[in-house]
């Protein structure tokens, strides 16, 4: 099988004929076709297959219980309309290192492992990374139980339709324990590598990020009879507090978005008495998001003030910087960078990512590491998101030698 086969068999399932998109969301039936072909993959490679109690799939080559195994792989799930490659080309570039590497005769001296997480992106039960989460024990199965899709399916339900066990969910210290390292390939969700010109690179951390809540709150009135001096009007504010939240991140070099928003009454002939924007702000690091956050604040309460508007902010997730292992990160710029004879037109920068990865979650109990391959735009989560076959099969190449480097030494 090579990268180009494998690829193709997974572009057919759970493809949208009308968007385009990926729709292969936890536990439903493009779910279990991606499962069944991961199983697949694994016996084709006489590979040890395990489902794990929280429905994530691993392929493993050696002793699962021999230790301090080396484990790379990623997820088969999309977020609704995704593109083809957030995901699934950790998991196909996996199984094609294991390729190349046997073809080079590589001699493992320590387990193998390929994993395919379950609900990575979140898009049927809301949050995002309930298979390494559950297994790292971030998320208690009682609070899991409780996960509710949009149809009313609760998780437990869900997993039943597709006959798995929910009562046997819950954090898995054992499996983990025999990870000695896992590295995660991931296409790249940012132009990072298309403005440097590299095909592949190495992740340092994950931005830290949250969601804020602005509510402002005014006075409904007549859109035709209230004069503009006797308005108390939200929208005014709201919209100077969504240029300033533009103005401050791009004065810190950090992102901010007003990506959702709620009006009251939402009459298109009235003065609105509340608007609620929600601000997502990621930074490089802690200091610089407080900065902006800080700063978006400051102008939204100037803006309020000034039109005689209430403001409420609140916090409502916020999630820490993940620095990814600083060890394992420097082993894989050094296999990466070394000299190896051959000509692989491999540069590794080392950047920063503003997305969360299974890779961050479990970064908090074993060492993890990421490789990004190049995505030419920078779209993600959209069916525009892609990746040349070449940088992909550079991105194999990458994955195949950290693999020799840290499993056959
Ligand atoms: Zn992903």
């Amino acid at each position: 099988m090579t990268f180009h086969s494998m690829w193709t068999e997974l572009l057919t399932i759970g493809r949208s004929s009308a968007s385009g998109g990926y729709r292969r969301f936890a536990w439903t039936s493009a779910d279990a076709e991606c499962r069944a072909w991961f199983k697949a993959q694994a016996e084709a490679r006489g590979l040890t297959y395990e489902l794990d109690r929280n429905g994530n799939q691993w392929a493993w080559l050696g002793d699962p219980a021999a230790g301090d195994a080396v484990v790379t792989g990623s997820h088969l799930d999309s977020v609704p309309d995704g593109g083809a490659f957030d995901g699934p080309l950790g998991v196909v570039s996996s199984f094609a290192a294991l390729d190349e590497l046997r073809a080079r005769r590589a001699e493992f001296t320590k387990p193998l492992a390929i994993v395919n997480f379950g609900d990575e992106e979140g898009a049927r039960f809301g949050l995002a990374c309930v298979g390494s989460r559950l297994a790292a024990g971030e998320l208690g199965a009682e609070q899991a139980h409780r996960l509710t899709d949009g149809d009313g399916v609760t998780l437990p339900r869900a997993m039943e339709a597709a006959g798995y066990d929910p009562d046997a969910i819950g954090p898995d210290p054992e499996r983990l324990g025999r990870i000695g390292a896992f590295v995660e390939l991931h296409v790249e969700q940012g132009r990072a590598l298309d403005l440097s010109g590299d095909r592949v690179g190495i992740a340092s951390a994950i931005w830290p990020h949250g969601r804020w809540r602005f509510d402002f709150r005014g006075e409904a009135n007549h859109a035709g009879t209230t004069r503009l001096v006797d308005r108390r009007d939200p929208m005014l504010s709201y919209a100077e507090t969504v240029l300033a939240a533009r103005r401050e991140a791009q004065l810190a070099g950090a992102v901010a978005t007003f990506g959702k928003i709620a009006v009251e009454p939402n009459g298109v002939n009235a003065v609105p008495s509340l608007v609620r924007g929600w601000l997502d702000s990621r930074a490089a690091d802690q200091e610089t998001l407080d900065t902006v956050v800080a700063g978006v604040e400051r102008a939204a309460r100037e803006y309020a003030a000034a039109h005689g508007v209430d403001l409420d902010v609140v916090r409502e997730s916020f999630t820490p910087v993940v620095e990814f292992d600083h060890a394992l990160r420097d082993e894989l710029a050094r296999i990466l960078g070394r000299d190896s004879g051959k000509d692989t037109g491999l540069k590794v920068p080392v950047l920063g990512t503003g997305a969360g990865h299974d890779a961050g979650i479990l970064s908090g109990s074993i060492p993890t590491a990421m490789l990004f391959v190049r995505n030419p735009t920078g779209v993600s989560h959209s069916p525009a998101e892609y990746a040349a076959e070449d940088d992909c099969v550079a991105g194999v190449v990458a994955l195949a030698d950290v693999l020799e480097g840290l499993a056959c030494t």
